[in-house]
């Protein structure tokens, strides 16, 4: 039997770990309650900020990009090298945080944080590998290349899931590549964003970078829209839903800044008759029914073969029935909370709708733990077998609940895979290496992470992490990625006396 923290006792768990991480919890003190969902109650009151404070941000942040500019990117990669040490000595304060905020169990969080800290590695490293290329030119005595030079003011907005690590994966990358850093948080997750933003305020303090290189805005959309709209803001960095995203894009494209948009996704695995089954049931049920289903790219659809969909589903049945629900914070618990009412109502809609379609509830459903924690939201992770992939299945419904559908065909279960708006990611567990390799190929998933023999979640900071479709397009994280924060200047050097035009035009008077 789990235990449910008091409200005082996570309030004040949570305040003594804020401080922890150097945040001046009185300076911020009063205004907005934010809830955890461990017990559904408030856990801190913030101030948060209003829209027309988004002028004076960007305002200080472009002052700090007129210097940082100027610093040269390895020296620029100091500064998030001492980011990632101390992220590394507060790991577990702001793991503690994520939990209470954000209800990820304790493992997951740390994960979470370990992510942010991998994503400094990287990004030092790349300060010395910020790339152009040389091309040969047409014209003789003439050298033509690419460099790449700090793009700008960046501004972040951020949803309440991964609290802390999309922030890190802008941020680690934005700052080795000259670029500052605006960042809206989640409404939901005040305390984590604070925590971050100290964190690395005690960096730039140690390495004398400009203070304004970081700054966190607590506030409502409004305020993520006031940054949206901004004309000083470069590149808007949005993660959220598809919905946002909708809100969001237009607005920038109209004032022709960029903007990279992580939103959200609708992810399958499929399961081949030549699968290993133990491990795809490890794999399934840890990315469908880990981080509570609040993951993007949390599995939500299972499209089995119809020799192995009876087997599968009563083998993740069984898994599903062993899960432990309950306080994140405490060892042992697999499944946290919903972060509020309106998720597990959507939960209970969907499965509704989906069982109304056809399909049959097989296992979960419902809530745990409501007489020890009223005003919190612990889902039981069901499973739906269905038919067919009706219009509930291809919606993204943020919560623990996955559907299992048959397929006969291969090419037919790819086309199930890709019949959805969202393209965030995919997987397919098979022995045959045929099928792996269509899955991967250009007539298979249409996602920007396809997987084999592996879940659909839980995604390394080394590749550049994002998708297709209604998921928005964006790349973030590793790889190349580094290319949206910063701008590309093509250059032609005549060193030859002569005047030579390109394409052979002559032009002499
Ligand atoms: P949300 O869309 O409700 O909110 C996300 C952020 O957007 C918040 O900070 C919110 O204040 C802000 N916002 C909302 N409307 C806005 C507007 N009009 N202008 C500017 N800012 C606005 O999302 P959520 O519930 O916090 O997070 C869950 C969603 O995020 C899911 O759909 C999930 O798939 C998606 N997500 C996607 C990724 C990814 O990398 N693709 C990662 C994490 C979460």
């Amino acid at each position: 039997m789990t235990t449910i923290p008091t409200q005082d006792e996570l309030s004040t768990l949570a305040l003594e770990t804020a401080r922890r991480c150097g945040v001046d919890v009185e300076a911020h003190a009063g205004g907005t309650d934010s809830r955890s969902p461990v017990n559904g109650l408030p856990v801190a009151s913030l101030q948060w900020r209003d829209a027309a404070y988004v002028d004076e941000a960007v305002a200080r942040a472009r002052d700090a990009f007129l210097r940082w500019r100027s610093v040269p990117a390895p020296a620029r990669g100091a500064l998030v090298k001492r980011f990632g040490e101390l992220l590394a000595e507060h790991k577990d304060d702001l793991a503690t945080l994520v939990s209470i905020e954000a209800g990820k169990i304790t493992s997951e969080a740390r994960g979470e944080v370990q992510e942010m800290v991998d994503i400094c590695d990287f990004a030092v490293g790349l300060s010395r590998q910020l790339y152009g290329r040389t091309m040969p030119s047409e014209r003789p005595g003439h050298r033509l290349m690419e460099t790449w030079h700090p793009l700008g003011v960046v501004g972040v907005v951020s949803a309440f899931n991964f609290p802390a690590a999309v922030w890190s994966w802008n941020t680690a990358v934005a700052l080795v590549c000259g670029d500052p850093v605006v960042w809206k948080p989640s409404e939901a997750t005040p305390l984590t964003s604070l925590a971050c933003h100290a964190v690395l305020a005690q960096a730039i303090a140690e390495t004398d970078a400009p203070e304004a290189l970081s700054q966190v805005l607590l506030g409502g959309p409004d305020v993520g829209q006031a940054l949206v709209d901004h004309p000083g803001v470069a590149l808007l960095s949005a993660t959220g839903s598809t919905r946002m995203g909708q809100a969001v894009g237009p607005r920038v494209a109209g004032r022709f800044g960029r903007s990279l948009l992580e939103l959200g996704g609708n992810n399958a695995a499929v399961v081949s008759g030549s699968a290993d089954l133990d491990l795809a049931v490890r794999g399934i049920v840890f990315a469908a029914a880990g981080t509570a289903g609040q993951r993007c790219t949390t599995m939500r659809r299972v499209i089995a073969h119809t020799s192995v969909v009876d087997e599968l589903t009563d083998r993740l049945a069984s898994a599903y029935d062993r899960l432990p629900i309950g306080n994140p914070l405490t060892e042992g618990t697999l499944v946290g909370p919903l972060v509020n009412r309106r998720a597990y109502e959507s939960m209970e809609a969907a499965i509704t709708t989906a069982t109304g379609d056809g399909g049959k509830l097989v296992v979960g459903g419902g809530r745990a733990h409501e007489d020890l924690a009223p005003e919190a939201f612990y889902a039981r992770p069901a499973i739906v077998r269905m038919d067919e992939q009706t219009d509930v299945v291809a919606r993204e419904t943020f919560a623990p609940l996955l559907y299992v559908l048959p397929y006969d065909d291969f090419r037919t279960a790819i086309d199930l895979n890709n019949a959805v708006p969202q393209g965030l990611s995919s997987s397919v567990f098979t022995s045959d290496v045929r099928e792996a390799e269509l899955f991967c190929g250009p007539e298979g998933s249409d996602c920007g992470i396809v997987n084999v023999n592996i879940g659909t979640s839980g995604a390394e900071i080394g590749g550049a992490f994002g998708g297709e479709k209604e998921t928005g397009g964006g790349r973030e994280s590793g790889s190349d990625a580094w290319r949206a924060y910063m701008r590309r200047a093509t250059n032609t050097i005549n060193y030859s006396g002569e005047l030579p035009l390109a394409q052979g035009v002559d032009f002499s008077v």
